[in-house]
């Protein structure tokens, strides 16, 4: 069914939610639209502990919360897959139907990048996944391999201790890059080894199960073999734009280059949280992204 409201913001994570909470205070006719439930990244987030004077929440928990407060002045969530956005502001759904809005936000974050390696077209799904809040129950007593060293990969295999055996980082420097904290976490916990400079080459797999990971040595280049039931890559992101392709406002990797008012370079047209081109991706900072393009497509709708 075709709608027209004042401002239709794409994606209903973190970034999302906090624009819907601004504009729809504000007085602005608002409706998120989403592929997933909203909550975003937050849905795979075990535990949030850096979201200011929130010390500690389950990240589905704070998505409700975020989503509660978000629709309680009158902003609408609505189920739909993006197809693409026209300089006009209308907005195509997969379904055919058409949104047509004075603004437009795009807030549709980034999805995990996967390994692209032999064995993984197969394994995802069968022992690979993204997302250990998730499926990390399917793996109890079971030896885990995580790939990556950023916040993602070590919370994430401090989390999946709960249920695994064991479970291996793989890094591929000599150092993390996630915070010291993370860091500690994983130090002391008897369940998680890591191993250093080597880098995911193959997926093995049994019965169509996974069964194993073949390992590349950076230096030495020799190869070595991680027997494992479950592979969980957290090796960065990759921005979710493709149906914004055709406004020439994404840069080279595809995130949206925006200007610090969250405004793209066609009029109308806003991005905020982990798809707009940036240096911190953050809860907080995709949330702050949000209120300043909400308030921004505010002034541009109203003149105010
Ligand atoms: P990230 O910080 O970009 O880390 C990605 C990790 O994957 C790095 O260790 C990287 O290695 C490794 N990697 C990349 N490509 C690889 C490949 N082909 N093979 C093997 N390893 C590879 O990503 P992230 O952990 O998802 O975090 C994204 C952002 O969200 C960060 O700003 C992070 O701080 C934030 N975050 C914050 C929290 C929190 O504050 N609680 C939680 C999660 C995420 P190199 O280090 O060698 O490049």
């Amino acid at each position: 069914m075709d709608r027209q409201v004042d401002l239709v913001i794409i994606g209903a994570g973190p970034a999302g939610m906090a624009a819907a909470l601004y504009a729809s205070r504000a007085g602005l006719e608002t409706l998120m639209v989403d592929a997933s439930a909203p909550g975003g990244k937050l849905l795979k987030t075990y535990m949030v502990d850096n979201y200011p004077g929130v010390p500690s929440v389950s990240g589905p928990d704070l998505a409700v919360a975020m989503y509660q407060q978000s629709v309680s002045f009158g902003a609408e969530y609505m189920y739909g897959e993006v197809e693409s956005i026209s300089k006009e502001k209308q907005v195509t759904l997969k379904d055919g139907s058409i949104i047509s809005a004075k603004a437009v936000l795009i807030a549709t974050g980034a999805k995990e990048k996967q390994l692209n390696i032999p064995g993984e077209a197969d394994a995802i799904g069968h022992g690979e996944s993204f997302c250990a809040v998730c499926d990390g129950a399917f793996f109890r007593g079971k030896e885990v391999v995580v790939i990556g060293g950023g916040d993602s990969a070590l919370e994430e295999a401090q989390f999946l201790t709960r249920f695994a055996s064991h479970v291996t980082i793989v890094i591929r420097r000599n150092e993390f890059r996630a915070s010291d904290k993370a860091q500690q976490e994983i130090a002391a916990n008897d369940k998680i080894r890591v191993i250093k400079h080597h880098i995911p080459k193959e997926i093995l797999l049994t019965d169509g199960k996974v069964s194993g990971i073949v390992l590349e040595d950076v230096e030495e280049h020799m190869e070595l073999t991680v027997p494992c039931q479950g592979i969980f890559p957290f090796v960065g992101h990759v921005p979710e734009t493709e149906f914004a392709k055709g406004l020439g406002i994404l840069d080279d990797r595809g995130y949206v280059v925006a200007n610090d008012k969250m405004a793209t370079a066609v009029p109308g047209i806003y991005a905020a949280g982990d798809c707009k081109a940036k240096e911190l991706r953050q809860i907080v900072t995709a949330a702050a992204d949000g209120v300043v393009a909400a308030t921004e497509a505010f002034h541009q709708i109203t003149g105010i």
